[in-house]
């Protein structure tokens, strides 16, 4: 496996592979503290081309929250450990200054519409803006052919495919399933900062999406959500910022539940001190 730090070796080393041996490269973003959920993307990305390139960056410009930011995990060693058992061919490590040269102020022209201003982008003000700044900066980097995406952040698969949509870009996006613990809840590197009773209360989101999804039919949506939201907001760790059923193409909340409308079930909430999301596919 090969490490870069700089945009400039990084692509030395994609061309000479393109020019000599015409690979179809997949790419997997991620900002590590890595765990089984993002080796999964990589496991996809083995699958379905030759060589898979992962990027690990703590984004600066995406921290709507300057202590999120600074609490955010690092641990780059055992990432790379991981990332070589995972049978990752190229890995790129920027710094901040290699990744924005001109610094952070430009931002990309995508218009997002609603999805800007809905569930993630309302809670998280500027955080999508800065997705699309560093994927479209990686993307340029490494000029994948499959982008690999993690159905975990759901929203953000709908605002990425609107990025390769603006820029016409030649690139297929695969969304690839959540990875959950045994007990339900959703793989986050940012599980590893909750304390054991923080840890047995996140459970209590998966939960109300698991619960919603199986009850869709038998009751009223209005009635549904209340009823979950009422049930989490027992808990004082739990601090529910939304709980939505909506149509899974345009996030517009749903009033009654079609099953042959895309629904999905979306959360986020903070357990203590840490934020999580998590979302299950109804149809
Ligand atoms: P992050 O490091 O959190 O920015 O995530 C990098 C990529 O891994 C994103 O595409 C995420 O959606 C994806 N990802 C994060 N958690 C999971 C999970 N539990 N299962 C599958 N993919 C995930």
């Amino acid at each position: 496996m090969k490490v870069f730090q700089t945009v400039h070796d990084i692509q030395k080393c994609l061309l000479e592979i393109n020019d000599k041996h015409g690979k179809t490269f997949g790419f997997v973003p991620t900002m590590g503290a890595l765990h089984q959920g993002h080796l999964s993307l990589i496991q996809s990305s083995k699958e379905k081309t030759d060589i898979t390139v992962a990027s690990i960056f703590v984004n600066p410009t995406q921290f709507n929250d300057q202590k999120d930011f600074e609490k955010y995990p690092i641990q780059i060693d055992k990432d790379l450990e991981m990332l070589l058992d995972a049978g990752c061919d190229i890995v790129l490590v920027p710094s901040v200054e290699e990744v924005y040269p001109y610094g952070t102020v430009e931002k990309t022209g995508v218009n997002l519409g609603f999805l800007g201003k809905t569930l993630e982008a309302e809670h998280r003000k500027g955080h999508y803006e800065g997705v699309l700044q560093v994927v479209k900066r990686l993307l340029d980097i490494v000029q994948p052919d499959f982008l690999f995406l993690g159905q975990k952040d759901y929203q953000q698969c709908l605002v990425l495919s609107k990025l390769i949509e603006h820029y016409h870009l030649p690139i297929q996006l695969e969304i690839c399933p959540t990875l959950r613990e045994k007990d339900g809840l959703a793989m986050s590197s940012r599980n590893m900062r909750l304390t054991a009773e923080e840890r047995t209360m996140a459970l209590q989101l998966s939960a109300s999406l698991f619960y919603i999804k199986e009850h869709i039919n038998d009751f009223p949506i209005k009635t549904l959500i209340e009823t979950e939201l009422e049930k989490l907001n027992q808990y004082d760790l739990i601090k529910t910022e939304y709980l939505e059923i909506v149509n899974g193409k345009t996030l517009k909340k749903i009033k009654h539940f079609n099953p042959k409308i895309p629904t999905v079930a979306l959360i986020a909430a903070k357990v203590g001190e840490i934020r999580l999301i998590d979302n299950v596919i109804i149809t």
